[in-house]
């Protein structure tokens, strides 16, 4: 029995190594997101099923947080924006850490992205920061959406092109582009 139990205690380390790398393979550290390779892989099968949808973006002004207040300060910024995003998006919206202080979402209901990008937008300038040191922080996002047929890689690339618009334009604002094909 005791020969057994400690066969079987080694499997079942084993699943739960495999489960923890796979799970690490495919999320961000910090926020717990998927991370940009998971993103571009469930992408691709999203866009096979028709048009998709994708928003990019980017915490505005996000370097001041860490000269400021300290890269730890700048990395929980990171995860409340995370947060918020996730209780904005729901279930079935792809949504990922693409890199940095930036975050992309993808979605087939290629009608109400604009209308989430906004949501988004909302739900990040009403979240509070709070540091171990008392302070409260505000923070704010500006967001570029496109949506067509034209590729993943097009469609975020003409994302980011109406996400740099958004942020010339004022920042704390969303873009959308002309839909693509
Ligand atoms: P903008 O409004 O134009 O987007 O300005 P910004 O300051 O947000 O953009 P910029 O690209 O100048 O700075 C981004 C900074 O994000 C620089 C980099 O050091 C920091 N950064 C990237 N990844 C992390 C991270 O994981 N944690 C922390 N704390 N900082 C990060
Ligand atoms: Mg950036
Ligand atoms: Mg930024």
């Amino acid at each position: 029995l005791q020969t057994f139990i400690s066969h079987a205690s080694v499997a079942l380390q084993n699943a739960l190594l495999f489960q923890e790398i796979k799970y690490q393979a495919s999320h961000d550290a910090l926020t717990r997101l998927y991370n940009r390779r998971h993103f571009f892989q469930q992408a691709e099968l999203l866009h096979g099923q028709g048009p998709l949808s994708v928003i990019i973006l980017d915490v505005d002004h996000f370097k001041s947080f860490n000269d400021t207040h300290g890269h730890a300060v700048g990395d929980l910024v990171l995860q409340r924006v995370a947060q918020a995003c996730k209780e904005v998006a729901a279930g079935s919206i792809l949504l990922a850490r693409y890199g940095g202080e930036e975050f992309v979402l993808a979605t087939n209901s290629t009608g109400e992205a604009e209308e989430l990008a906004e949501r988004l937008r909302r739900g990040v300038e009403s979240t509070r920061v709070s540091t171990e040191s008392g302070e409260t922080l505000s923070v704010t996002i500006s967001l570029g959406v496109a949506g067509g047929t034209s590729g993943v890689e097009n469609l975020l690339k003409a994302a980011d092109e109406a996400l740099y618009r958004a942020k010339e334009s004022g920042r704390n604002r969303m873009v959308a582009a002309a839909w693509q094909t």
